[in-house]
């Protein structure tokens, strides 16, 4: 079946000046579609630029170069009326719960506000739809008059998660929701963004570092380098038929509970640090740190192509 793409990016780079004519290339050309409903799991070390894509997607970064386009439109977020729109169709649930809520403001405050600037419902059906989504969530109503400190981690994730819901969206960025939290709350958030997906229909953008969380949350899976798109697949098959170096070092360096997977695993090492993303030099990013650098490498920039059916790597070396 033709899966529907909810949004395209076209070329997507954002460069920022860092001062004496330098620039830092956070991302670098990344050309890609989400589809309606999926949860497109994005993935690298620490500094690969996977925050900033997902702040360009979400249009908290105006991209340098190329286009985004979202339903079938190209957008213009210096419109007012797009930047609008889309500032309600997509929402971000942040990484950090104790920094990203308003400790000043009330929890039934914090999710309302969105449904008041986009001037939804009146004022008794957004009080009774706060009441809804702090039980959506897991919390219930008389935590409306709470402050945010009143929370633990993970119920401040899950106020998070009911702000972002409150303005119907229908993509959600979700940028390392789960990795300032206790491993025994991880879970129970990741469940509840399954369950509300599979209510809703939401479409996930979902970054992380933690590859076991990806896997087990994501439909697609792409692995970022220094700002590059190293591969893209399905997620079972990303992790059956790893193709790119880099992808294969970052699973290697992951502890994976399935005896098969890691009896037949590819024991590339990473080594060395990630390269500054400064002035970047030609040829492969990884190239520094492969253990199949070639000549060729250091020179020209793989380009992502179709290695196998729906399955994307970036790279010279001849695969499958
Ligand atoms: Fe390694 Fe070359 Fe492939 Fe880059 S293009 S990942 S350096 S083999």
């Amino acid at each position: 079946m033709e899966r529907e793409k909810l949004i395209t990016l076209d070329h997507v780079s954002k460069h920022f000046h860092v001062g004496k004519g330098q620039t830092l290339v956070a991302v670098n050309d990344i050309s890609l579609d989400i589809y309606k409903g999926e949860t497109l799991g994005i993935v690298g070390e620490s500094g690969c630029g996977k925050s900033t894509l997902g702040r360009v997607v979400m249009g908290i970064y105006e991209a340098t170069k190329g286009t985004i386009t979202f339903e079938g439109k190209k957008l213009d977020l210096r419109r007012a009326k797009d930047k609008m729109e889309y500032a309600r169709k997509a929402q971000i649930v942040f990484q950090d719960p104790y920094a990203s809520l308003n400790p000043r403001m009330l929890v039934g405050s914090i999710i309302a506000e969105g449904m008041e600037i986009h001037n939804m419902y009146d004022r008794e059906k957004r009080q009774e739809r706060v009441y809804e989504l702090l039980e959506t969530v897991g919390l219930n109503r008389e935590h409306a008059n709470r402050f945010p400190h009143e929370f633990s981690g993970g119920q401040r994730q899950r106020i998070g998660i009911a702000r972002a819901l409150a303005v119907e969206p229908e993509f959600i960025v979700c940028d390392e929701p789960i990795s300032a939290l206790d491993v025994s709350i991880q879970s129970q958030i990741i469940n509840l963004l399954k369950d509300l997906q599979k209510d809703h229909g939401f479409t996930y953008m979902f970054i992380a570092h933690d590859l076991n969380i990806v896997k087990y949350i994501s439909d697609r899976i792409a692995v970022m380098y220094l700002g590059n798109l190293v591969e893209l697949a399905d997620s079972e098959e990303i992790y059956a038929h790893t193709l790119h170096p880099y992808s294969q070092a970052l699973l290697a360096s992951v502890p994976i509970p399935d005896p098969d997977r890691e009896a037949g695993k590819k024991t590339v090492v990473l080594k060395g640090d990630v390269p500054s993303p400064i002035n970047p030099k030609p040829g492969c990013p990884f190239a520094g740190r492969c253990p199949h650098a070639m000549e060729k490498c250091r020179t020209e920039s793989p380009q992502l192509k179709e290695v196998r059916p729906n399955h994307f790597a970036a790279c010279h070396l001849e695969m499958e």
